[in-house]
């Protein structure tokens, strides 16, 4: 455990603070992992995602995406998303809560069928999480301002039709609880941004879809295009 006072902003090789990763959340959620046939494990699964895959959206905008084709479905996976403004290593519970600096609502896209053959043979789920336009997030909400968001539901609607509703205080693991945890294994950094895990109904899109994603006073949309193999 480290002390307060070393509780400082983890500075990268380059000796300045900056976003280092997107670290996600799996089966934060009984009812998802349920649906997908899978076992709800004591302790959430771990992956990342590079910065290169994020795509953020600002206040009521539009987000033009990018879907790849022939290679299975793509499944929208709507999630609670947390930026840290602190970071560290073996972080306490209090040390987890006080880096949580902003929160949005975004959308981990995944292959699912590139996911479960992944999962079949126990490899990486790199290439079913990592690709263009992936990570997907609307604009950053100081907890300050949005002071009761664990109790606030999240929601992604597809062509005007619901499909994933969030209940934070369903979580496995709470967000606090997350951070703590990842900073057993490894260092945080300010800016890192986490993808806190998905509800059930999680479904597939198609170019031409447009879904709409809000969280209390958060709104924005994304329209997926195609894009080749
Ligand atoms: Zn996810």
């Amino acid at each position: 455990m480290i002390a307060d006072s070393d509780f400082l902003v983890y500075r990268t090789s380059l000796g300045r603070p900056f976003m280092d990763k997107i670290v996600c959340v799996g089966k934060n959620y009984e009812e998802h992992a349920k649906e997908l046939g899978d076992f709800v494990p004591t302790k959430p699964v771990i992956f990342l995602k590079p910065p290169s895959v994020l795509r953020q959206s600002g206040a009521s905008e539009s987000l033009n995406l990018m879907i790849p084709i022939g290679r299975g479905s793509v499944h929208h996976e709507c999630e609670m998303v947390i930026q840290l403004r602190k970071g560290g290593f073996r972080m306490s519970f209090d040390q987890a809560r006080q880096s949580i600096g902003a929160v949005t609502v975004g959308l981990d896209m995944t292959l699912r069928e590139q996911q479960a053959v992944l999962k079949k043979s126990g490899s990486p789920w790199t290439i079913a999480k990592v690709f263009p336009d992936s990570a997907v997030i609307g604009p950053w909400v100081a907890i300050e301002k949005f002071s009761n968001y664990l109790e606030t539901p999240f929601a992604l609607k597809v062509n005007g039709v619901l499909r994933q509703e969030g209940f934070p205080q369903q979580m496995t693991l709470s967000p606090t609880e997350c951070i703590a945890y990842m900073s057993e294994y490894f260092p945080l950094c300010v800016g890192d941004i986490i993808f806190t895990g998905t509800p059930k109904g999680v479904n597939s899109v198609v170019p031409g879809d447009l879904g709409v994603l809000t969280f209390g006073p958060i709104e924005f949309s994304v329209l997926w295009h195609g894009t080749k193999s």
